[in-house]
């Protein structure tokens, strides 16, 4: 799913870009790409057999808030997959306000270019605490393993979309605002500008920012600048430099 949605969204952005990049397209891939095998491998070593172990713990024992009701398979994942986003929703907004969190989401941000491949650069760091906090998820709310697979599925395909450079129709986009998030209200989460960085947290539904107050809209997006201001050079930005960031000076 994460790479066909990696090949589907680079096969169209490179067909109708939404901006040309200002960057090697080609260097940021390798670079995010290899961030992403290295996350990918250490990960699945640490986290897999928990979350398996934890998915099979409830399911055996019924445990767990969703459990205490008779829903039916639909509606249990459903429900999973509106309770995990919104959760996915305060991880990402404590992301950008909380000072030791925001040296390891920086490496998401540092991006000079926002496109399919901005979705697949995160620090393993950033990926280990949110997978603890998932397991922890997982327990309370007595999720199985169709709504898990059917929100990890949605949330890969909606990452990508939402950092994808494509050029989509007006009236596609303003329809899509409505419940979910299309590339141009994320583009603003993207910008150098602090104040509009602080916006718009959602990945898969917009009404958490429009419920929290968190929404921005209008914004020229033109105009949108992509990055932190404080790593606009090209060449401090390689894997090893990404892999150390979180440990250096912090920057806002
Ligand atoms: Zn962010």
């Amino acid at each position: 799913m994460f790479f066909g949605g990696v090949l589907f969204f680079l096969i169209f952005e490179l067909l109708a870009p939404y901006r040309l990049s200002t960057v090697s397209k080609l260097k940021r891939g390798v670079i995010n790409l290899a961030l992403t095998g290295f996350n990918t491998i250490l990960l699945n070593l640490a986290f897999t057999a928990l979350v398996v172990q934890t998915l099979s713990y409830v399911a055996t024992r019924q445990q767990g808030i969703l459990n205490i009701f008779n829903l039916s398979i639909g509606l249990k994942a459903l429900i999973t997959v509106v309770f995990m986003d919104f959760m996915l929703y305060v991880w990402h907004l404590l992301n950008h306000e909380i000072p030791v969190l925001w040296r390891f989401h920086r490496v998401h941000h540092s991006d000079l270019n926002m496109d399919v491949i901005t979705a697949t650069r995160f620090h393993f760091g950033e990926l280990a605490i949110s997978a603890v906090i998932k397991i922890g998820i997982i327990f309370l709310i007595g999720a199985d393993f169709l709504s898990v697979l059917v929100f990890e599925s949605t949330v890969v395909l909606a990452a990508q979309f939402e950092h994808s450079s494509l050029k989509v129709p007006g009236w596609f986009e303003s329809l899509f605002w409505i419940l979910f998030v299309p590339p141009s209200m994320h583009r603003i989460h993207h910008s150098v500008i602090v104040q509009d960085r602080n916006t718009n947290y959602g990945t898969i539904f917009s009404i958490w920012d429009r419920v929290c107050g968190t929404l921005l809209s209008k914004v020229d997006q033109s105009s949108i600048r992509i990055g932190i201001g404080a790593y606009q050079r090209e060449e401090s930005l390689n894997f090893h430099h990404l892999l150390i960031m979180p440990f250096k000076p912090f920057v806002k």
